[in-house]
Order: C-alpha cells, then sequence, then structure tokens
C-alpha cells in the first residue's frame, strides 16, 4: 500500500491551509473553467491561505468539464511562463485531474501522449519529477485527491485515457465539506455515484485484497446511507461530511486495486459525448454491466455483502445488489437517466465498443469474468432509453 499523501480531512479544513509547510513559493492556482469557484469565493479564501504562508500565486481558469490535451498544454506553458515551483488544484476531479497532466507538461518535454500509457500513448516513463500538486477538492466524486493518475481526452482520437505515475501523488489534500454545499443535487448524484462505482468495481475485482476490501465496504457504507440526504439537502454537512469521507476511501481503493471495465464503458461513451458527465454515464450503464456479472456468479458473496452494505440486511442472493442498486438510484433521483438525452444512438454501441478494448482495454483485465464484444454492445443496448 503505497498513498503518501497527507490528507486533511473535515469541516472548515480550508482554513489551515496557509499554517502547512508549502512545497513550493510560487503556485499555479488551476480552476475550471466556470464562474463557480470565483462566484463561492473558494479562490478569494485559497489566495489569501496561500499569502498568508507567503506563497505567490499565479492562475489558471482554462479547465473544461472533461479536460482535453489542449487544457493541458495551455496550464502548463501559464506555470513555466510564470516559473512555478507547485501546483493547487482547486475543484473536482477534471481539475485535479488536469493539475497532474499539467504538472507532468510543465517540467518535461514532448507531448502528454508520449506520457499515457494506454491506447496510441506512447508510455513514455516521466523523465523529470512533476510539479508537486496541492488538491482541495470541492466535489465527492473521482477521488483524485488520493490517487495518482488524472484523465485527459485527446479530442481528435476519441481517447479518454489518463497518466498516472507515483510522483503524482497529491503531497497535501484538503477535503472539506463545507466547500461542497455548492454543488448542486444533480452532480451531488453523479458524483457521488462515481465514488461509488470505484468501490463497487474494486470491491468485484480480480485485484481485490484485505486492504481494498476494508477500504471499499466502508466507502460503499457511507454513500449508500448518506447520499440521498446529501442531494435533498446540500447544506446537510454530516451528509457531505460523510459522502465525502466515501469518496476519499474509494480514491484508496483505486491505488490498492484495478478497478473493472464498467468504467472502460464509460469513458467511451464520454470520449464521443463530452458533455456526459462521467458519473451519470455509469449510472446510465450499472444496472446491466452489474447484471452481466451477477448472471455469470462472479462472485456471488461478494454482491450479497455489497448489497448488505447499502442497507439491505437481509440479503441473500446476488441479484439482491441490483435492487439496492436501483433503489439507491431511484432515492437519488437518477434511476431514469437517458443516453437519448446526450445525443447517443444505438448505431454506434459497436464503435464504443471497440473504444473499450483500444483504449480502456486494460481495465478488461481486472474482471473476473470475460465480456465478449457482444456481451459489451449488449449492456450498451439494455442500458439504452
Ligand atoms: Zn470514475
Amino acid at each position: 500500500m503505497y498513498i503518501p499523501t497527507r490528507v486533511m480531512f473535515g469541516e472548515g479544513m480550508l482554513n489551515k491551509l496557509g499554517d502547512q509547510p508549502m512545497p513550493g513559493r510560487r503556485a499555479l492556482i488551476i480552476i475550471s473553467n466556470g464562474k463557480s469557484t470565483r462566484a463561492n469565493g473558494y479562490l478569494a479564501r485559497t489566495e489569501e491561505q496561500l499569502h498568508r504562508a507567503g506563497v505567490e500565486t499565479f492562475v489558471f481558469d482554462g479547465v473544461a468539464p472533461n479536460p482535453s490535451v489542449g487544457n493541458v498544454n495551455a496550464g502548463a506553458k501559464v506555470a513555466r511562463d510564470n516559473d512555478c515551483d507547485f501546483l493547487v488544484a482547486l475543484g473536482g476531479g477534471s481539475v485535479m485531474d488536469c493539475a497532474k497532466a499539467i504538472a507532468v507538461m510543465a517540467t518535461n518535454e514532448g507531448e502528454l501522449w508520449d506520457y499515457v500509457p494506454i491506447g496510441s500513448g506512447k508510455g513514455l516513463p516521466i523523465a523529470v519529477r512533476p510539479l508537486p500538486i496541492i488538491a482541495i477538492t470541492t466535489t465527492a466524486g473521482t477521488g483524485s485527491e488520493t490517487d495518482s493518475s488524472g484523465v485527459i481526452t485527446k479530442e481528435d482520437t476519441f481517447e479518454k485515457a489518463f497518466v498516472g505515475d507515483a510522483s503524482l501523488f497529491p503531497v497535501l489534500s484538503i477535503v472539506d465539506a463545507e466547500l461542497m454545499k455548492s454543488v448542486p443535487a444533480t452532480f451531488t448524484a453523479y458524483q457521488g455515484f462515481d465514488a461509488l462505482f470505484h468501490s463497487t468495481e474494486g470491491y468485484i475485482a480480480k485485484g481485490a485484497n484485505l486492504m481494498s476490501d476494508m477500504y471499499a465496504l466502508e466507502a460503499i457504507r457511507n454513500i449508500a446511507e448518506y447520499l440521498p440526504r446529501a442531494i435533498k439537502d446540500g447544506n446537510d454537512i454530516e451528509a457531505r461530511t460523510r459522502v465525502a469521507f466515501g469518496n476519499t476511501l474509494s480514491g484508496g481503493v483505486m491505488c490498492l486495486t484495478l478497478i473493472t471495465s464498467e468504467h472502460a464503458l464509460e469513458h467511451a461513451l464520454s470520449a464521443y459525448h463530452p458533455n456526459l458527465p462521467h458519473g451519470a454515464g455509469l449510472i446510465m450503464v450499472s444496472r446491466a454491466y452489474y447484471k452481466y456479472f451477477i448472471e455469470h456468479h462472479a462472485c456471488d458473496d461478494r454482491f450479497i455483502r455489497m448489497a448488505q452494505a447499502m442497507g439491505m440486511t437481509e440479503a441473500s442472493k446476488p441479484e439482491d445488489f441490483l435492487t439496492a442498486l436501483t433503489r439507491l438510484q431511484e432515492a437519488c433521483g437518477v434511476a431514469d437517466l437517458k443516453m437519448s438525452d446526450y445525443g447517443i444512438v444505438p448505431e454506434e454501441f459497436e464503435t464504443l465498443m471497440r473504444n473499450t478494448r483500444e483504449v480502456m482495454g486494460v481495465m478488461f483485465t481486472s474482471d473476473r469474468v470475460q465480456m465478449s464484444d457482444a456481451d459489451i454492445v449488449n449492456v450498451y443496448e439494455e442500458s439504452y432509453k
């Protein structure tokens, strides 16, 4: 187990950032291209804390919801032009993921895809140490604050892939549920389910182990119990804190074992339809996806234990997991998401299936049962509305 990030967890932790040792003197603060980080006062508060610590700050506000290679190159240029010696990622998963890629490209030559290990990436080793990262997460979704990879989209080849390296663990992460109160209900749901699936996938993965199981079950328990509350009342700080806790644990799961191909199926969807939020895409395919593994008896006992962790104490058969998952999606108002609302058409499913193999093929090595190409297309078809 190697998760070398110092995590400051709890309500109000952002106010303590200025007391912490800093990894440099000149910080590039990375935020999304939306208005919220400024409007909520999070940027000003972060700048104030960094200035209190004697750090000079610069801002890059060009990260799109599904960050692209272009976003990474633009951010790396700002970091180099201003001689920044560390990065502060202030935002959700997109911002933290993009910061990791910027950290690599601020100090290394060539193109980002030289360092991407999958798809058409060259998989070269990262020669020069990337800039250190402080992550301040404003959402509870990707677990990126405690892992060492970042997902980036290469638009011309429809590849949603990643860079990853032990040097990309944030040196410090702030998980402050107060910053999550402003996330709208629908995105709270999408991000919460992303966090849930990092743990459900990790729990049924081939590489699941004693440590990842402990993190995963506790994450599933916290998210299933508290996500509906956080969606209903965004100011419910206890619920926000518990969902954030589940999400941070799920980030740990991804450091302890490779998650499964549900993420490959989703990455293909949002690579071709960048307006589709990652969590929403996962929700859309989830029931047909898990049904496949349940019908093939991939790990009956594990599905039963997940259903129990989701509050179905009487669960006794693997199918109960599908019931628990459906109930949770209904309680969170996301049981009826439609692919067609995002412009997805069934004629694409063959193309999407090939994309899962070509770009995220590695995820299938984590599955206990191997899906055929037809099985993958079938999951999309069953999920289609
Ligand atoms: Zn995810």
